[in-house]
């Protein structure tokens, strides 16, 4: 009989490991038996301050575990497809529930969009405010509490947790999917063919990187640094590396996009470095008519000195995007699962960590020794 859950919580600058009640799950509701969390780089910048968060809070949105103890209506119900689950089952769940009533939710649905004004986000829920009981609501947890309206996916032989864990960064990318619309034959929207450039070498770069390689793009340019890391995304799609110690310069990275394109530009440009003076950068590499995709700002770093005339001369298309809607999920669970040959995923996992050691991937991260790290809570 469990009694008691071991958890990490997070407060601004530091970790501590709590442990609370182990709850009965009640009617629509599930426990999770955590197998691996990722650690994001949200986490980062909310451990850093950087994000609005109500803390203290138990990290942990890119969640994998197993199906512990369920009640009858969750086990039928909460499987996307209304496959019934069982004990035992591995699975990994979309962290937002949405509220179904604030105008995105009524006008966007709440199956196809993550712009939820007030959702109930897996590892960003207050772990003391009464409303919260039980709190075991993050992935760096023994257990981990599913609420009613969670969005189950089985996770499919053959993968294993480390790559599984993978899904959420994957689905983080989307935008370069977004950029396939409308024309793409027409050189209108990202296409077959094309030459994409990634700035940024992380796990969110070489899963841009991935994405970009599957939708047919011929050569991928990635900028980024430390070189260990552009190393690892020559794996992952990278046909060719700029290494930010060789162009240290905006000047000098643009010249050589500019250079290897001959003198075009690429069709698309995605920024998935988290920082914000790489966006100017990526408007001058794009040709005219590209288009830029915005992926890596995932917190607010303050505003840059930026030239809008440059959109409209290149004739540019802009794509921000927040996160991803929850049916990201079930086509990039698919694209993980059909190219778990292509890409060698598991090595994206550098650092496996247990629960009193998560402050240490944080760190890792930081000091971007660390590809993806990832929590083990039992
Ligand atoms: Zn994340
Ligand atoms: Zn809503």
């Amino acid at each position: 009989m469990v009694s008691r859950v071991r958890a990490a919580v997070m407060y601004p600058g530091r970790m501590e490991t709590r442990s609370f009640d182990y709850p009965a799950p009640e009617e629509d509701e599930m426990i999770v038996k955590m197998h691996m969390s990722g650690v994001c780089g949200s986490d980062k910048h909310q451990f850093d301050g950087h994000l609005k968060v109500d803390f203290p809070v138990i990290p942990g949105h890119e969640n994998v575990g197993e199906v512990f103890e369920t009640t009858e209506s969750a086990s039928s119900r909460m499987e996307v497809h209304g496959e019934p689950l069982q004990k035992g089952d591995r699975i990994l769940w979309y962290p937002d529930i949405s509220c179904g009533t604030c105008h995105y939710c009524r006008f966007l649905g709440t199956w196809h969009s993550a712009q939820c004004e007030n959702p109930f986000t897996y590892g960003y829920v207050n772990c003391e405010k009464e409303e919260f009981r039980p709190w075991i609501f993050g992935g760096w947890s023994e257990y981990t509490l599913l609420r009613p309206g969670t969005r189950v996916w089985r996770i499919p032989d053959g993968m294993v947790d480390e790559v599984a864990v993978l899904l959420d960064t994957l689905a983080s990318t989307r935008a370069i999917a977004r950029a396939q619309m409308p024309y793409p034959n027409q050189k209108e929207g990202f296409g077959y063919g094309d030459t994409v450039v990634i700035q940024g070498a992380g796990p969110v770069g070489l899963m841009a990187a991935v994405r970009a390689k599957v939708l047919g793009a011929e050569s991928v340019i990635m900028l980024g640094a430390p070189d260990w890391r552009l190393k690892v995304a020559e794996e992952f799609g990278a046909d060719v590396t700029l290494s930010l110690e060789t162009y240290d310069t905006p000047e000098a990275r643009i010249a050589e996009v500019k250079r290897l394109t001959k003198g075009i530009g690429a069709d698309l440009v995605a920024d998935c470095t988290g920082i914000p003076s790489a966006f100017p950068e990526a408007v001058e590499m794009a040709r005219k008519s590209g288009y830029v995709v915005e992926i890596g700002a995932y917190t607010d770093y303050g505003p840059i000195p930026f030239n809008p005339w440059r959109l409209v001369d290149r004739d540019l298309t802009v794509i921000g995007q927040f996160y991803c809607p929850p049916m990201q999920y079930e086509a990039d669970l698919k694209m993980l699962k059909n190219t778990m040959d292509r890409f060698p995923y598991r090595k994206m996992l550098t650092h496996i960590v247990p629960l009193d050691k998560a402050v240490d991937a944080i760190s890792a991260h930081r000091a971007l020794r660390s590809m993806k790290a990832a929590i083990t809570p039992s």
